[in-house]
């Protein structure tokens, strides 16, 4: 089979092509799998409670979260934005919790 070569936009053509460089080795976030990381994570999950951590799909969770760290989101899991850098659900919120900040507050008490 063969493969065809996209032609490039004639405002580029006279323009070296220049190739995607290797990144660092520092870039690249380490997988933490820590015992503080399962407790944070039970935490999280047993309480109901929503973390930009998650909904965000953050590279430095398992760092974070090994450090018993994280980000609370607060009035739901959407957000009403649309960054193109975010990977937070987008769209209308649903209903407020009003014992959001109870359960936030004994989630940090139990870590
Ligand atoms: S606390 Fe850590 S894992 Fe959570 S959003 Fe911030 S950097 Fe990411």
């Amino acid at each position: 089979m063969t493969q065809k070569i996209k032609p490039r936009h004639p405002e580029k053509i006279k323009n070296p092509i220049n190739p995607i460089k290797k990144k660092p080795n520092w870039i690249r976030s380490k997988l933490i799998n820590s015992r503080e990381f399962f407790v944070t994570k039970t935490v999280v999950n047993k309480s109901n409670l929503v973390t930009v951590c998650q909904e965000a799909n953050c590279p430095n969770i398992t760092e974070c979260w090994s450090k018993r760290h994280a980000t609370f989101m607060i009035m739901g899991d959407t957000c009403t934005r649309a960054c193109a850098f975010c990977d937070v659900k987008t769209g209308k919120p649903e209903k407020l919790d009003p014992f959001e900040d109870i359960k936030i507050a004994n989630a940090v008490k139990k870590t």
